[in-house]
This record gives C-alpha cells, structure tokens and sequence, in this order.
C-alpha cells in the first residue's frame, strides 16, 4: 500500500533548535541500532519508521555498522525511502557515521580521512542518497591526528555529502579541540552524540559545558539505558526483549537487584507524575533544554508512541530533581 504521511505530522511534536546552529532536531529521535538490520522483521521496521514519521520523527540516526549484518540498516532505511519517504526528503534529517569496524585491512575502521570518506560513500550508496543531513565521527581515534579526522569532516561539508557534522562518543577535551579545528576551518562542530540517561551522567557538566561553550547541541543515546529504563525489566527479563537477545551490551548480568531496586524506586515517582518509567526518563534527559534530542530505540509501535507521548510533561520539580539524585547514589 502507498504511504502517505499523516497531515497532523507537525503537531504534537517539539522541535529543538541544535546548538547556535539553523537545524531544529526534533526532541525524540529514533535511531536504527537495533531491529532494522537484515535479520529482522521488514514489515515491522517499516511501520516504526512511517509511524514515527507521522508522530513528527523527522530525524533518524544510522551508522555504517548497524544492523546486523553490518551495513543492513542503512540498506533497510533506503529501500523505506525509497519506497515510502522519498517524496518527504526535503522534511527529513538523516544522519549517518563512520569509525567502528567495517572491513578488513588498516583502513576500515577509526578516523583517517581515507576511511571516513570511502565510508560515507558506501553509506550514501547503500541508502540511495545524494547526502546525508549529518556525518559524526563515530568515536576519537587516539592515532590519526585529530587534524586529519576533522579536515576529512570539512572536506565531507564542502563535497556536498554531508550538510553537517558531529562528533560522538569524545571526552569534554577532545571535543573542545575538534569544535575549535574546525571552527578554524570554517565548518562549524554541529552536534555531539553522547551516551546519556538516569543511569550514565557521564557528561555532567564538563562536556555540557564545552558544548554550551562551542555553541553546540546534543542528542542522548541509550537515553532508557537500552531499556532498563522502561517497565520492562521490573519483573524479570522477558523472552522477546533485548536483554534476553544477543547482544553483548545488554545481557542479563546488567539486570542487577541493584540496579532493579532504583528503578522500581524511579518507577514509582514516574507513576505519582502520571507517567510510565521509560517517559519519565526520556522527560528527565531533556529537563531544562540542555539536550536537544533524546535518540530512542524501538523494537515496536507501540513504544515509539509512548515515548513520543513524554513530550507532554517535561517540567521537573526541585524536590523531583533531589530525590532522583538521592535513589541513585551508589
Ligand atoms: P534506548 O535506550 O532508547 O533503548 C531502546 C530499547 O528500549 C528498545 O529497543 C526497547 O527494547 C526498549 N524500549 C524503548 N521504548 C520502550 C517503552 N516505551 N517501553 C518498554 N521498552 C521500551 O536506546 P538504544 O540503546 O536503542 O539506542 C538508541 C539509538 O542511539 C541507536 O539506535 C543509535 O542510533 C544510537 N546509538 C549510538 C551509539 C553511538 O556510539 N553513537 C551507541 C548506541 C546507540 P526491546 O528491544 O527490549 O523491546
């Protein structure tokens, strides 16, 4: 069946300017890590993206290695545009990255400009696209000089294959060097994508502070803990869940009594507010506006829509804020 987006598309949605840059992000993002590769269900990943779509998505993170198999998502996301959301390019922000491993020999993973460019060509080959909207470096490369990895980025800007560019995963330090090497370059630093939730603050408050500094955004990973954040875990692992999968992020040793007890207790303070755990937790990784976009994952429907519906309570109070700290000390 032809899709055709939903004319309500814009409306309940919240759209967050990046940074001191033109691009508004919307504040929930779906990101294809997980259940768009090649060896998962078609029909269900395509209703994820259109219904996304339709609940104000427009952004969409990849990478050159989600799927599995490595480079299946990026395939999957361009046969959906090119069946469903071509003709709604113009409405979409699309990001991909490049620096975990991809093919063998010393130029298929890292930050040399030789890898990230024949990267990005395979990533746009593989979606159909003339550009991507941004192109992170996946993570810092300790050996190529940062120099490299960031003229590679401008050269990407400039080329025309990226409008945008973005870090992830770099410490406060190395953030800073890459905002002001490419700043001197001319290419403004748009974006980082860090690792962010209840459970992983890592990023409070040096790295926030460069980016505010560097007039840049952000957009959280993870930001419900793989699911840990959700109602999903309160009662065990159940069968078809990530934790119970295969994947060596998520296993059941993460599943701590520990780690259970502060999440009941967050669940319980999400429940007085009217909310489930996994949007109280997306509310508290966008309180107060410092994070432009929280980058969800999703194995159905049903979940994107719930964690869309967060948007319509994202105030924290100074008690709230206290007595969250408080169930979380170690
Ligand atoms: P989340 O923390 O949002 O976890 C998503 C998982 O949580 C889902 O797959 C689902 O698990 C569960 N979930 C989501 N919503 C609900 C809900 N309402 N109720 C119950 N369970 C729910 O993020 P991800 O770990 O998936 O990462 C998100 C994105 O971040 C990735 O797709 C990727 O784009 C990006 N990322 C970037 C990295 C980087 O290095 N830059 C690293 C990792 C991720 P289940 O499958 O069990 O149903």
């Amino acid at each position: 069946m032809v899709y055709l987006a939903s004319d309500e598309r814009y409306e309940g949605m919240k759209y967050n300017r990046t940074g001191k840059s033109g691009l508004k992000l919307p504040a929930i993002s779906l990101g294809l890590w997980h259940n768009f590769g090649g060896i998962n269900s078609a029909e269900n990943g395509r209703s994820m993206i259109t219904r996304a779509f339709d609940l104000g998505i427009t952004h969409f993170d990849l990478a050159n290695n989600y799927g599995p198999p490595a480079g299946s998502a990026e395939q999957f996301f361009g046969q959906v545009l090119s069946s469903d959301l071509k003709p709604y390019r113009d409405e979409l922000v699309i990001s991909t990255k490049a620096g975990y491993y991809m093919w063998p020999g010393p130029y298929g993973e890292w930050g040399s400009r030789k890898y990230l460019i024949s990267s990005l060509d395979q990533s746009l080959k593989r979606m159909g696209l003339e550009y991507v909207d941004i192109f992170y470096s996946h993570r810092f490369d300790p050996e190529t000089p940062l120099e490299e990895t960031m003229m590679a980025l401008d050269q990407i800007v400039r080329s025309g294959k990226a409008l945008y560019v973005g870090v992830s995963n770099y410490n406060a330090e190395q953030t800073a060097e890459a905002a002001r090497i490419l700043k001197d370059l001319g290419t403004p630093l748009l974006i980082h994508q860090p690792k962010y939730s209840l459970l992983d603050r890592w990023i409070e408050p040096g790295l926030q502070d460069v980016l505010d500094e560097n007039g840049m955004g952000s957009i959280a990973f993870c930001p419900l803990a793989q699911g840990m954040l959700t109602n999903k875990y309160l009662n065990g692992v159940p069968e078809d869940s990530r934790a119970a999968g295969t994947s060596v992020f998520l296993n059941e040793e993460h599943i701590t009594p520990e780690a259970i007890r502060k999440v009941r207790a967050l669940n319980q303070m999400a429940a007085a507010r009217g909310q489930s755990l996994a949007q109280f937790a997306l509310a508290w990784v966008l309180r107060g506006g410092r994070v432009t976009s929280a980058l969800i994952g999703a194995s159905r429907v049903s979940q994107i829509e719930e964690n869309v519906a967060t948007l319509s309570n994202l105030e924290f109070s100074r008690d709230e804020l206290e007595r969250i700290d408080s169930i979380l000390q170690p």
